[in-house]
């Protein structure tokens, strides 16, 4: 399309390579649909989401062009900045990657569809106040599985009693997600959630990146979450 200003684009201002995005997108989604048929699952139990977190809403519009309507961000403030604009007119599923904190709730509840990251008691008493609020997102717990004490995420020998608390405080609990170890095989992470998820009765099993969805998909994951494969690496961390 000419500008219509007759300006030279400014070279210093990355554009977005669609093809390159459409290419991404397309080998993503085929390794996604090969993993389930693998383990003997519809694809259609898998949910490609993809973490468009510190990416621009140019590159996240190519994707929604693309006919990507799942999302994943991991900043709710970043979230509330980008998305109200880009989904407007559009059936967009967005989830909340990342840490919730509990001022941050309200803005959270209307940004987001599903919350995928209730890890603690107050979190959980803060939204079961928020309750009856319109279009209340979904809840995922993060269960913490290789028990790391940087990482968010409830610990597997405390997940009966937060379970218990949740539901206690009227939440509905629609899934679970984990972020296995760095320095561990992912596997017996994997399986341990799904096994955790089976146990409960909970639909949603989110696990999976970039580097691993695969084997998250043979191990029973309804959602993964990629963002490097599908946008490219991220400036920052
Ligand atoms: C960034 C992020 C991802 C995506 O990671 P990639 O390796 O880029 O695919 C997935 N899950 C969470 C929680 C993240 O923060």
């Amino acid at each position: 399309m000419p500008d219509p200003s007759g300006e030279k684009p400014d070279p210093s201002v990355e554009k977005p390579d669609r093809q390159a995005c459409e290419t991404r997108l397309r080998k993503v989604q085929a390794e996604v649909d090969a993993a389930a048929q693998v383990a003997g699952r519809s694809p259609e139990e898998v949910t490609l989401l993809a973490i468009s977190k510190t990416k621009p809403a140019a590159l996240i519009q190519i994707f929604l062009d693309l006919g990507v309507r799942h999302f994943g961000e991991n900043r709710v403030q970043e979230a509330a900045e980008k998305w109200p604009a880009l989904r407007v007119g559009k059936q967009v599923d967005l989830h909340l990657v990342g840490p919730l904190q509990t001022n941050k709730v309200r803005q959270a509840i209307d940004v987001f569809d599903v919350i995928q990251t209730l890890d603690r008691e107050k979190l959980a008493r803060v939204l079961a106040k928020h309750k009856d609020a319109d279009g209340f997102p979904k809840l995922y717990i993060q269960v913490n599985s290789g028990a790391e004490p940087q990482k968010s995420g409830v610990l597997v020998q405390d997940f009966p009693e937060f379970y218990a608390l949740c539901i206690e405080l009227g939440l509905t609990i629609d899934g679970l997600m984990s972020i296995p170890p760095l320095d561990e095989a992912a596997g017996p992470h994997f399986e341990l959630l799904a096994e955790l998820a089976a146990q409960y009765g909970l639909p949603n099993v989110s696990m999976g990146m970039s580097n691993d969805f695969p084997t998250a998909i043979a191990l029973g994951a309804t959602h993964v979450r990629v963002g490097t494969a599908l946008f490219g690496q991220r400036d920052t961390p």
